[in-house]
């Protein structure tokens, strides 16, 4: 079900009502019982739309460099790990097989 959000024409105060598509628009304001009119999409939609993705754009791009941050210590350290682990796995066979020979 759709939002509508009604501003007041006499007191200005905004609200929201969950309305189905065919119920009939409300017409009066709850606090005054002066007229409302619908706000759609246009003015204050677009608006509230815009303030909102610059704020997710900024959020999300501190975000990931933080997330680079980690995943790059982090790789570094798995990479430092597995060739640590690799390289003495390396020597120990390479001992064995010169004890072998
Ligand atoms: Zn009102």
């Amino acid at each position: 079900m759709p939002t509508y959000e009604y501003e007041c024409q006499s007191c200005e105060i905004v609200f929201e009502r969950f309305q189905s598509m065919s119920a009939a628009p409300i017409r009066k304001c709850p606090e005054c019982g002066a007229k409302v009119k619908r706000l759609i999409g246009a003015g204050a939609g677009i608006l509230f739309k815009g303030s909102g993705f610059y704020q997710t754009d900024y959020r999300s791009a501190s975000y990931k460099t933080d997330a680079n941050k980690d995943k790059q210590s982090k790789a570094a350290k798995d990479t430092g790990t597995k060739s640590e682990t690799s390289s003495s796995k390396k020597s120990e066979s390479k001992s064995a097989a010169t004890a072998e020979k």
